[in-house]
């Protein structure tokens, strides 16, 4: 079985150690990763620093047609990237393709933007002195991404990282390597200097401690969960190493009575599903106002048995496996649980009899509050729907959650949608919308959702450091 490399200064590195990566839709092993250890990692580190020093010196256009080069290398090898993509993450091919034509945009958006990375002079308010603001690349940067979307989320971070001068080491989840692997050719035929993107796979635990602890590393980027999230902001108080954290959701959607019907159907299809409800902008908590409830759930519950589940590869899946065994034990835990307090199902509800990780794709109707997928992320095909009265009790049910990543309201009130927009606590708000994410608006969370913002012109401040320099004249 092929073993892939790690990509370190410049060098494709085939490992002894390494580990394995299955296929969701069969949970058979198709391919082993190489795994860094940790001598490896800091040589890496010293190297993204000695690099550094080149990246940050070549203007602004020169990094950004570098990037622009990677880009147009991803989507020339588009189609056998989505195909690697969908084989490792199981997600259906069309959305595959979907996340590689996001991540080309986010290479070309940064590419442009590295040319505005701003300072600016202030007006002066003493003789003889002027104030400037100027804009400098943060350092080596250590990014750490998810399996969800397992190319464009460690591109979100790597593609601003580069444009603002940074040199960035990569370390992708371990069940969705491959797709950074080819990430990591394109840099390569991009002709990128060595040392400024690596990509070090491996274990999670050794390779965090290292970015945490090693003093050459200046910042560390993080898309996952809470948990780890927590446990980073831990590890870096002894360094007070700067941290932007992408973390978990348990995102609303509220569909009040003034909604176009198909249009919140629609909006909350798309939210619920996509990506087999393993995003961390995925509708965890239906609400609908009880002039529109059975409406609602019946369209709901038409379209969601109208979906297609199968393997990602086969033509026109809509809902492909869950990522492991474990995804499937906890939404079917969430699911029992929801029906223990009274839910009803009212299609799915129980996985697929064939190899792999695959749910039926699941409506739950008059989920009672106390329910377990009402208070923790269920990242899974499963909608949990519920009604309310009043605007004021949607919006309490919305920030009742100690997350607040991303909210979705369906309204045809414009009054009301700016309550909402002033009210509920969420880092981004989708009015009659269900997939809020752009390359050129900010991504992020409130409360514990996170720290910073990702893409726009935020994502690439979050890699530079603002320096006041002040002169006298
Ligand atoms: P996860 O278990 O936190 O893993 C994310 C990454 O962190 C992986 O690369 C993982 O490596 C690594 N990791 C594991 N333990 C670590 C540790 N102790 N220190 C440092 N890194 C560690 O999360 P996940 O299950 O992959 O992703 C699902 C979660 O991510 C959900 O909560 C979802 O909402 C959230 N998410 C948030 C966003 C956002 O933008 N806000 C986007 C996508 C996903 P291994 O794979 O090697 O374990």
């Amino acid at each position: 079985m092929k073993i892939h490399p790690l990509y370190l200064n410049g060098e494709f590195v085939t490992t002894d150690q390494h580990f394995s990566v299955r296929n969701p839709a069969t949970a058979e092993v198709f391919a082993e990763m190489s795994a860094v250890d940790r001598p490896r990692l800091k040589r890496a580190i010293q190297d993204a620093h000695a690099a550094f020093a080149g990246w940050r010196a070549l203007t602004a256009k020169a990094r950004g047609e570098f990037l622009h080069k990677i880009a147009n290398e991803l989507e020339r090898r588009r189609d056998e990237i989505a195909r690697t993509m969908t084989l490792e993450a199981g997600k259906p091919l069309a959305q595959s393709l979907g996340e590689l034509a996001m991540t080309v945009d986010h290479l070309h958006w940064f590419a442009e933007e590295a040319r505005r990375g701003y300072g600016r002079v202030i007006p002066h308010q003493t003789d003889g002195k002027r104030n400037l603001v100027v804009k400098t690349p943060i350092g080596v940067v250590g990014a750490i991404g998810p399996w969800n979307f397992p190319l464009v989320l460690g591109v979100r971070k790597v593609a601003p990282a580069l444009a603002a001068g940074c040199t960035a080491i990569l370390k992708p989840a371990s069940a969705t390597p491959l797709c950074n692997v080819a990430f990591a050719e394109a840099c390569h035929a991009a002709g990128l200097p060595k040392g400024v993107f690596q990509l070090a796979a491996g274990s999670a635990g050794e390779i965090a401690a290292e970015f945490l602890e090693n003093p050459l590393l200046r910042k560390i980027s993080f898309t996952g969960s809470t948990e780890v999230g927590r446990s980073l902001i831990a590890g870096a108080a002894a360094q007070i190493k700067p941290l932007s954290l992408e973390l978990g959701g348990l995102n609303p959607v509220l569909v009040f009575d003034d909604a176009d019907l198909e249009k919140a159907v629609d909006g909350a299809m798309v939210a619920k599903f996509r990506n087999t409800g393993q995003s961390c902008i995925a509708a965890n908590r239906i609400y609908v106002q009880r002039g529109l409830y059975d409406l609602f759930v019946r369209r709901l519950v038409e379209k969601t048995k109208a979906l297609k589940v199968g393997d990602g590869l086969e033509p026109d899946v809509q809902v492909g496996p869950l990522i492991d065994e474990k995804a499937v034990q906890k939404a079917l835990e969430h699911i029992a649980d929801a029906v223990q307090h009274g839910a009803r199902v009212l299609c799915g509800g129980k996985r697929l009899d064939r190899p792999g990780w695959f749910l039926e794709a699941t409506v739950l109707a008059d989920v009672p509050k106390e329910s377990l997928c009402l208070r923790e992320e269920t990242f899974a095909p499963v909608a949990a729907v519920r009604p309310f009265e009043t605007e004021a009790e949607a919006i309490e049910a919305a920030n009742e959650a100690p997350f607040g990543l991303a909210a979705y309201a369906f309204t045809s009130d414009l009054s009301r949608a700016f309550r909402l927009m002033e009210q509920v606590e969420t880092g981004m708000l989708a009015i009659n919308d269900g997939l809020p994410t752009t390359t050129n608006a900010p991504f992020g969370g409130v409360k514990q959702s996170g720290w910073g913002r990702e893409l726009g012109s935020e994502g690439l401040d979050a890699f530079l450091e603002t320096k006041h320099v002040s002169i006298g004249i």
